[in-house]
This record gives structure tokens, C-alpha cells and sequence, in this order.
């Protein structure tokens, strides 16, 4: 196999089509160069190679030194210069690049191939001793740093003393004499620490550094990443290795970032950040205050420095012409790295840039408006889960305000939460149940599963393309960084700002669409759900197949998911009406019946309240189905528990306390879940299921007359095993409609169906389907009874299953396709076979989650049903599986 690939110098052996192989960068690289752009020559080892790695214990077969020595050769052919020449030494850059791109990897060593005599054969060559030495120093820290792995805060400090000694601030003011005597302590450092000197064989160095990158696929840094993203570790990295440019050659050099348009807002403006006379990591890092690449956004924010556009016009209008180059190619918003060599510019790399979903939106919109894609690719574009970040609520622009101070606008949306100072302590509260904001100085990849757990994420360093600011973007987590005033003492657990003290544990609100940061927990507002998202939902609601309806049980909640698009109710759940404080008592009077006539007392009492219950929510659905489920959930958990409680249920049934508590403990369950619920309830008790069926068939008449578009009940019986079951219940239910309708001279049209929940009803569903006019798929319940996993306790353990692969995600978020799909396809085909065009939805967790969603496109059912702020998100998600 061939593990080498070349590009650069009007070759390239590979493209943007062999991501899985080259790896991003690789791939991108490749493709840049094959389109005419300027790319420094270099070549790819590929992820394949990743696996031999460690199949063979960390060792690099002949093979593949023979490769590398062909790549090197094609490198050295297009620079003309030769790798470990003391005389013009070539110099590369030893880049890690996975599939997708990945912070927990080992970053990047430039300037590889410097050593006592190269640095000097540099510095004759270039006639400049400065940058020969400056390059040497970046070298051996960042090569310390990532493949030696030495405690870089000692190379950080000799640095900053070289600077104190000279009164000096920036680096830039460091002489080639400073540098050429911070090299020699450099060296020394690693000899200290390392117990070896620096390595001088350019080779050495280079599979040193080869080794590192594969090596930190297995950090824990890496996996915590894989873990939270869904990176399979079979995908492996690859490295990639590429001539030197150098934007640190003086003052017609520079390095920068960009994106072609604004990844936070979406707008179309380039967008980006730069730094003259610097190198590679300089930008991102937070080392000099970037500048701005066009003169607009300078002006915009007030800065004083000047912008590429207006400091290097002829390279920045080179710039901006590939970046429109790179849009048309990718058709899609790139996210580029460039360095600019002594007025000569060259591309580094380019991606798919990350984005806001409020960008996303407006980009996948605006590229359909210009023909750049189709309205179908737009759809696809926008990730279902992305629109969470809009859905929910922004700060009330009348709210008060305390603020504290102010920072870049570095991710949109609002959090409020509780200080905390490092990552570990964030994942620590987070996991309490406590709202988080994760306040650093900066942030690292270190800090990943902190700014995971933090609803937000403040720092005091950083631009706009700072870690903290890409991760969070990524993430989805409201950002503000850069907020300079701050100063933080992490040990002592306090921030200080004008005067001001924040300690741990305070509550402070971010905004990362305006940047401020204020004290204490600020209001928030309902979110604006025009525009391009209204766009986009429209011509997703073109091409989807399934219907999208709302879990909703309250008529607030059937609002809401109406003006989400809702176009029905797929789960109305009874049980929280019991439990309302005013009815309570009836309530527990009922179960605590010894016999139908007490239970029959106390469900006249409950009648008119549940009927008013149904009738708000069938005229805020008028015209709409509405899944209305029977009481559910086990009767022990109506049960009184306080003396208090239980002298009113007494007082109100008439009998004493004693024989009630008596009958309380009869009512005591070993396993609830499985016990004495769904349908089980109606079987023993059906004047309870009479009640309610009556309750919604007077509302719906009363709701058909009043409004004129009448709702559409469908009643729904849980828990049902057996055609019997369900045979019994609709009995229930078909004579209470008879009586209501007898009642009021008035018909009107209803259904009754049952959840498929328990794996016998899956498999029974064909004779079930003799009965039942539809069924809802009780995802949650099939779930736990199908792998028999409480839903409430597997927690403990479920996380170490989804670790080791045992389920490749949790299966109460992601329907388990294998088994309970399997299940799902099973009940789908025999109800139909029974009944043709039998109704089917599923109500479960599932119904919100785009894995799950594409799946029920699979199988052809009917509906999903989800919470209602899911509901866009369901949207999306299916037409998106439709297409
Ligand atoms: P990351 O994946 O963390 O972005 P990169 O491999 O892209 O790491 O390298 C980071 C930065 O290092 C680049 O943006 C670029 O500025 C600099 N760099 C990498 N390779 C070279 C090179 N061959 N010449 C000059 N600078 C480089
Ligand atoms: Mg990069
Ligand atoms: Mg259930």
C-alpha cells in the first residue's frame, strides 16, 4: 500500500474527495494546490498508516522511510532546497490532520530542520540573522512542547525574562543576539529536562515529530474529544509535512486567519484577523492583539491599528480574490489560514468554516438566493440540532442590567450560571445539576470538557479565532472572550474588575452576541422566529414526507409548539393534571376507593376539571389531531405522604385516617414501573378511563360547535401487551363517545389506538391492529423494556456501555436501531398488513433527535412527535432524511 501522498509544485496526488485518507488538511491541501493556488509543497502520510503505527509498537517500517524519503524529494525538488543543507537549509512544518478537525491532537511543529549549523546557513541566506535565530527559538520550544512534551511554562518564563531584561514587551523588540542567547538556555532547558540534548539530526527530528502526531491519536485529550463528538478512534490521523514560509521575515511578512464570510453572524464580509512580522500560532494564541483584515470591521470596532486591506492593499486584494475562489470551488463558507512572505502570500489551509447556527442559517440561505447551491443543499447544510441555539431564549433587552464589563462577542446567546475557574470544577457542578459559566484567562484543549459542561464561557484573553471562541461556536455554548479587563486569580477563585470582586460560586450573566457580562442572573426573551430561519423551515417543509407534531400537555405548551409549526399533539399526557394542588385530593380519594362507588364520587368531582383541561387544549389545536394518552403512570405515586395529607383525603372521602393508611399500603408496589399502570388501570378500574373519555369527548364537541374547525381526538391506551387489553378499552371508550353524542345530538370524528411500548405488543401487533385505529411508538418505555434498562438508573452504567462500544450511543437519546428498531419495523409492517394505512407515529424522546427521525422516515411512519421547542429541529431533521 501507499502510504505517501505529494502536493505542491503542479503536482498532487490526492483531493478534497479523499478526506477519509489524507485526512482534512491533507485532502485540502492536495485540492488547493490542484486548483492553481499557492501552496508551499509538501506531502501527506496518510490515516491508513495510523493503525500500522500501532500495530507495529510506535515503529516506522523501511517502506514507509523509503516513502517519506520520495516526499522529501518532491519537496525539495519544487524549493530547490535541500533538507538538513547547512548552506540553505529547506524547513518544514510537521502538521497533524484527522478527518475532521480536531483539537485534542498534537499541534503543530514549524521550523523542523533548524540545528546549530542550519540556523546559520539560514541566517547567511536570508540576510537576516533575526528571523534565522527567532525561527530556531519558536523550534525548539514548540518541538519541547509537543514532542518532547517538557513543562513549556520553563521556556515561557526564560522567554519572558529575556524580554524583562531588556524592558522589552513584544517579542518582535528581541534582538538576533537575545535570540541567539535564548536559544543556547533553550538548549540547555532540554538537556535539563530531558536528560538529552536537543536533537541535531534533522531526521531525528523529523521522525520525532512524525511520531508525536500519531501518538497523541491515543491522548486522553484526543479521546475526550472523539468521546464528545462521535469520532470513531478506528479513523486515525495523518500527517502532514510542508516547506516553510515565514510571515516572521519582517514587516512585509504576516500570518493570519480568515473567513469568507462572518462565521458568528453570517454575514457576506470577509472576515479575519492578522499579525505582521509573526508566525504561525501567534494570531491564535493570544501573543500580540490581532489586527483586523478589512478596513471596515477596524472601523467597526474602533481600532487604531491598521488593517491588511489598508496595510499590505496589493497581498489583501490577492486574498480576497482567493478567497471567492475558494467559495465557488467548495461552494460553502471556507475557514482559511494564509502567511504572507515578504509581500508573496500563501495558503496554508482551508475548511468548511465552523459557524453560528444563526450563521449557518443565513449562509445556507443566502448561498440557494445566489445560486451558489440548491435549496435542497441548504437544507442539508444546517445542522437539526444547531437550531437549539436559537430556539431558546436571548436576554430581555428591558431587563436591568449590572454590567461588569465588556469582551468580544465571541459566541451568540445568552447563559446565566454559577462562576467556576477550571474545567474540572465546571464538569463537577455541571454534573450536580448547577448552570455553570466557565470563567479562564484562556482557554486550551485541556479545558474541553469544562466548556462542554458550562452553559457559557467568559475569557479574559483571545480574539474573535481564539480556542475558547472556535470550541464554543462549535459547541454551541454562549461566549464572550477577550474581556481584558478582567484579571483572574484562578488559585484564589476570584476575578477582579473595576473595583469589583466575582468569587466562585457568584451567578453572572454572559451575552455572546453583544459581549458583555453582567452580575447576577439577567431575563431573557422568547426567541424571533422570522426571517431565514422562517426561510429555511419552509422549504424544509416542502420536501419532508413525515408530519411533525408536539408533545405538549398544557395549552401554554400547545402555543408554543403551534407557532414552532407543530401540526398536532402526538402525546398529551394526563397524569400531570392530577396532580394539580386543587384536585389533588379527589385524586387520592379515587385510588384510595375501596370499592367503584367511592371511586365513582370522587371521579364526578374530576370530571368537569379535566374536561375544562381538554377543551383549552383542543381550541388551541382546533383543526389539528391531538393524541390524548389514559391515565398512565403507577397509582402508589398519587399516593399521600404527610399526616396532613392524608386527614384531608379522609375528611373529604368520609372514612378515618387509619383505614386510608391501611389502604395505602396495600397499594404498595416492589417494581412500579412494571406494576399496577397503563391500561392495567383501566382493566381493574374503567370507570377511571369512562371519566376521562367522556371528559374529552364533551370538550371536543363543546370545542367542534364554538370554533367550527373541529379537533380530532385520538385516544390513546398505554401500556397495552394483548389485543384483549385493548379490546376491553376501546369498549370503554366507544360507549362514553356514544353517550356524549347522544347527549349533545352531535357526532363528531375520533380514533382509538394504542402506544406500542412492551416488545409483545411489537410482535402481537398484527391482531392488535384488529382493534387499534393507530399506534403511537412509546419509544421510552420500549426502549427499557425491550433491553431492560430502567431509564431512571442506568446512568451508572450507561456511560461506561457507550465507552466501551456497547451501544454506540446512549439508547435513551438515539433510538437503538438494531433492537428496538428492529421492533419498530416489525410492529409497523404486521399493523399494516392488518390494517392498511394504519396511523403511526412515535412519541418517545426519540421523536427530537436526528438520528432517530431519519430512522421513522426509514420505516414510513406517519408523524414524529417531540417536546415543542424540538419541533423546528424535527423539521429540519426530516426533510433533511426525506432528501
Ligand atoms: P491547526 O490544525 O492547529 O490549525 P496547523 O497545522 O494548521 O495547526 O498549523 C497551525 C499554523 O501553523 C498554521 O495556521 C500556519 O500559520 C502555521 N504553519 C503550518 N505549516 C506551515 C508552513 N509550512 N509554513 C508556515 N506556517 C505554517
Ligand atoms: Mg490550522
Ligand atoms: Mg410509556
Amino acid at each position: 500500500t501507499q502510504y505517501v501522498y505529494r502536493f505542491g509544485g503542479g503536482v498532487s496526488d490526492g483531493g478534497k474527495g479523499d478526506k477519509n485518507l489524507l485526512g482534512g488538511k491533507g485532502a485540502n491541501l492536495a485540492e488547493m494546490a490542484s486548483i492553481g493556488l499557492p501552496v508551499p509543497p509538501g506531502f501527506t502520510i496518510s490515516t491508513d498508516f495510523c493503525a500500522v503505527y500501532y500495530d507495529e509498537g510506535g515503529q516506522f517500517p523501511q517502506g514507509l522511510r523509503d516513502e517519506v524519503a520520495t516526499g522529501l524529494a518532491h519537496i525539495e525538488g519544487v524549493t530547490g532546497k535541500m533538507f538538513g543543507d547547512a548552506a540553505d537549509p529547506l524547513l518544514v512544518s510537521v502538521r497533524s490532520g484527522a478527518r475532521a478537525s480536531m483539537p485534542g491532537m498534537m499541534d503543530t511543529v514549524l521550523n523542523l530542520g533548524l540545528n546549530d549549523e542550519t540556523v546559520e546557513g539560514l541566517a547567511a541566506k536570508s540576510e537576516d540573522a533575526r528571523f534565522a535565530w527567532d525561527s530556531y527559538r519558536r523550534f525548539i520550544q514548540m518541538y519541547a512542547d509537543v514532542v518532547l512534551e517538557l513543562d513549556h511554562g520553563a521556556f515561557e518564563e526564560a522567554l519572558e525574562i529575556a524580554k524583562e531584561d531588556q524592558g522589552f514587551t513584544l517579542d518582535t523588540e528581541l534582538s538576533a543576539d537575545d535570540l541567539r542567547a535564548l536559544v543556547t538556555e533553550y538548549k540547555g532547558l532540554v538537556e535539563k529536562l530531558w536528560g538529552k540534548p536537543f536533537p541535531q539530526d534533522v531526521h531525528d527530528q523529523l521522525w520525532g515529530a512524525v511520531g508525536a502526531v500519531f501518538g497523541s491519536w491515543q491522548s486522553e485529550r484526543a479521546k475526550v474529544y472523539r468521546r464528545l463528538n462521535d469520532i470513531p478512534a478506528s479513523w486515525g490521523t495523518a500527517v502532514n509535512i510542508q516547506a516553510m514560509v515565514f510571515g516572521n521575515m519582517g514587516d512585509t511578512s504576516a500570518t493570519g486567519v480568515a473567513f469568507t464570510r462572518d462565521p458568528s453572524k453570517g454575514d457576506r464580509a470577509y472576515y479575519g484577523e492578522f499579525l505582521i512580522n509573526a508566525q504561525g500560532e501567534d494570531v491564535v494564541a493570544g501573543i500580540r492583539t490581532p489586527q483586523y483584515l478589512t478596513k471596515v470591521a477596524r472601523e467597526d470596532a474602533g481600532a487604531k491599528a491598521a488593517s491588511m486591506e489598508e496595510a499590505m492593499p496589493e497581498v489583501y486584494g490577492q486574498l480576497a480574490g482567493v478567497f471567492d475562489t475558494l467559495e465557488n470551488h467548495y461552494r460553502d463558507m471556507q475557514d482559511i489560514e494564509f502567511t504572507v512572505e515578504k509581500t508573496k502570500l500563501w495558503m496554508l489551509q482551508t475548511r468548511a468554516g465552523k459557524r453560528t447556527a444563526k450563521a449557518a442559517l443565513k449562509i445556507a440561505v443566502d448561498m440557494a438566493n445566489e445560486g451558489l447551491i440548491t435549496r435542497e443543499e441548504a437544507i442539508l447544510r444546517v445542522e437539526p440540532m444547531a437550531l437549539d441555539q436559537l430556539l431558546h431564549p436571548t436576554l430581555d433587552p428591558n431587563a436591568k442590567r449590572d454590567v461588569l464589563t465588556k469582551g468580544l462577542p465571541a459566541s451568540p446567546g445568552a447563559a446565566s450560571g454559577a462562576v467556576v475557574f477550571d474545567a474540572d470544577a465546571a464538569e463537577k457542578k455541571a454534573a450536580d445539576g448547577v448552570a455553570v459559566i466557565l470563567v479562564r484567562t484562556e482557554t486550551s484543549p485541556d479545558d474541553i470538557h469544562g466548556m462542554h459542561a458550562a452553559r457559557g464561557i467568559l475569557t479574559a484573553r483571545g480574539g474573535m479565532t481564539s480556542h475558547a471562541a472556535v470550541v464554543a461556536r462549535g459547541m454551541g455554548r454562549p461566549c464572550v472572550s477577550g474581556a481584558g479587563t478582567l484579571s483572574i486569580d484562578t488559585k484564589a477563585k476570584i476575578m477582579r474588575c473595576g473595583g469589583r470582586e466575582v468569587k466562585e460560586g457568584d451567578l453572572l450573566t454572559i451575552d455572546g452576541s453583544t459581549g458583555e457580562v453582567m452580575i447576577g442572573a439577567v431575563a431573557t426573551v422568547q426567541p424571533e422566529l422570522s426571517g431565514d430561519f422562517g426561510t429555511l423551515m419552509t422549504w424544509a417543509d416542502e420536501v419532508r414526507r413525515l408530519k411533525v407534531r408536539a408533545n405538549a400537555e398544557t395549552p401554554e405548551d400547545c402555543r408554543v409548539a403551534r407557532e414552532f409549526g407543530a401540526e398536532g399533539v402526538g402525546l398529551c399526557r394526563t397524569e400531570h393534571m392530577f396532580f394539580e394542588s386543587s384536585r389533588i385530593t379527589n385524586v387520592r380519594q379515587m385510588i384510595l376507593a375501596s370499592d367503584e362507588k367511592g371511586r365513582r364520587a370522587a371521579l364526578e368531582k374530576l370530571l368537569p376539571e379535566q374536561r375544562k383541561d381538554f377543551t383549552e387544549i383542543l381550541e388551541v389545536m382546533a383543526g389539528l389531531p391531538v393524541t390524548i394518552r389514559l391515565l398512565d403512570p403507577p397509582l402508589h405515586e398519587f399516593l399521600p405522604h404527610e399526616e396532613s395529607e392524608f386527614a384531608e383525603v379522609a375528611t373529604a372521602a368520609g372514612i378515618d385516617v387509619d383505614t386510608l393508611k391501611r389502604r395505602a399500603a396495600e397499594l404498595h408496589e416492589f417494581n412500579p414501573m412494571l406494576g399496577h399502570r397503563g391500561c392495567r388501570l383501566g382493566v381493574t378500574y374503567p370507570e377511571i378511563y369512562e371519566m376521562q373519555a367522556r371528559a374529552i369527548f364533551e370538550a371536543a364537541v363543546d370545542v367542534a360547535e364554538k370554533s367550527g374547525a373541529a379537533p380530532i381526538p385520538e385516544v390513546m391506551i398505554p401500556l397495552v401487551a394483548t389485543r384483549r387489553e385493548l379490546e376491553l378499552m376501546k369498549a370503554v371508550v366507544d360507549k362514553a363517545a356514544q353517550a356524549v353524542f347522544a347527549d349533545k345530538g352531535r357526532t363528531i370524528e375520533y380514533l382509538v389506538g394504542t402506544m406500542i411500548e412492551l416488545p409483545r405488543a411489537a410482535l402481537r401487533a398484527g391482531e392488535i391492529a384488529e382493534v387499534g385505529e393507530f399506534f403511537s411508538f412509546g419509544t421510552n418505555d420500549l426502549t427499557q423494556t425491550t433491553l431492560g434498562v430502567s431509564r431512571d438508573d442506568a446512568a451508572r452504567f450507561l456511560g461506561a456501555y457507550v465507552e466501551q462500544g456497547i451501544y454506540a450511543k446512549d439508547p435513551f437519546v438515539s433510538i437503538d436501531v438494531e433492537g428496538v428498531g428492529e421492533l419498530i419495523e416489525i410492529a409497523a409492517e404486521r399493523g399494516r398488513k392488518t390494517r392498511s394505512g394504519i396511523k403511526l407515529g412515535i412519541c418517545g424522546e426519540h421523536g427530537g433527535d436526528p438520528a432517530s427521525i431519519a430512522f421513522c422516515e426509514k420505516v414510513g411512519l406517519d408523524y414524529v412527535s417531540a417536546s415543542p421547542y424540538r419541533v423546528p429541529i424535527a423539521r429540519l431533521a426530516a426533510a433533511q432524511a426525506a432528501l
